[in-house]
């Protein structure tokens, strides 16, 4: 390892997401793993979850200890949207910089991690989405609604995923409705045949949520406008997409400040 490479954590080893974390910073020049935690497999050597090339570590469980026994700059959480926020505290605390990929984080949830940033003078970030692709696909939306108003939201996930609707979509959502330029139409009143068909409304745009096997992480949005539609659609393939985005945040987290929510500061700086 050289001086200058960052020390990272993993809470949620053992995960979907965490195995990939795993082997990603095995891997990575400029990083050094140090830490895996996780509420499963305690105790067993971290290469049995993640491959030959990971570093000589057992899963551990109690992540306070933890971090108090392993110095850190980074803590990588995805686990939970019950114990990302207790952990991302825990870190702060202790002047670790958390990057929460957990989603569902609350509006609570957020205002106390950026209350602790500030007390703590350490960074930290919230990321519903580490797909550089989805984050431009955000990006796009953004452009779109000024010019056209109305829009719908398909988002298609793994039938696994807990929350509903993803992060992914109540943000793009979000971003529509404070781009937009003009109302969205009025819309003439539905006789609902079947509770939530129109799907859930978040700030003037519907969103519909699918949970399928075979599916990963998939968003499209429609926009319409007189006589035209325009489709945007992002597509996680697999786990790796997220990686790229989960190394820039490490790599960056400790040049900013404050709690910073989403990936544009790091793409868009
Ligand atoms: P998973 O269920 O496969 O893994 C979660 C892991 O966390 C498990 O190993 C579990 O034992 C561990 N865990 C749960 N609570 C814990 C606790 N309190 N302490 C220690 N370990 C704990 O889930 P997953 O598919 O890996 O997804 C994890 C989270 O990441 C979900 O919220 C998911 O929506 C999110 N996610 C985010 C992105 C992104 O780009 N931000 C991408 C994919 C998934």
């Amino acid at each position: 390892m050289s001086d200058a490479s960052l020390r990272i954590g993993i809470v949620g080893a053992c995960g979907r997401m965490g195995q990939e974390v795993v082997r990603t910073f095995s891997n990575a020049p400029g990083f050094e793993l140090v830490l895996a935690v996780d509420r499963s497999n305690v105790g067993i050597h971290l290469r049995e979850i993640g491959g030959e090339k990971a570093p000589d570590l057992l899963i551990r469980d109690k992540l306070g200890a933890a971090l108090d026994d392993t110095p850190l700059d980074v803590l990588v959480d995805f686990t939970h949207p019950s114990a990302a926020a207790g952990h991302a505290l825990s870190a702060l605390r202790r002047k670790v910089s958390p990057i929460i990929g957990t989603t569902g984080l609350s509006n609570e949830n957020i205002r106390e991690l950026t209350l602790a940033c500030q007390e703590e003078e350490t960074a930290g970030m919230y990321v519903p989405n580490f797909a550089i692709g989805a984050v431009l696909m955000m990006k796009f939306c953004e452009i779109a609604a000024q010019w056209l108003p109305d829009a719908e939201i398909v988002e298609m996930h793994h039938d696994q995923k807990e929350d509903a609707p993803s992060g992914t979509a109540i943000r793009t959502a979000e971003v529509i409705g404070e781009a937009r330029s003009s109302r969205v139409s009025p819309k003439p009143r539905t006789i609902l045949k079947v509770e939530g068909a129109r799907g859930g409304l978040v700030s003037d745009t519907p969103i519909h949520s699918v949970r399928l096997k075979g599916l990963l992480a998939h968003q499209l949005v429609i926009f319409g406008g007189q006589g035209e539609v325009l489709s945007i659609r992002h597509d996680s393939m697999d786990r790796q997409s997220f990686m790229q985005g989960v190394k820039l945040c490490a790599s960056h987290v400790r040049s900013m400040s404050g709690f910073v929510v989403g990936m544009d500061k790091v793409l868009f700086a």
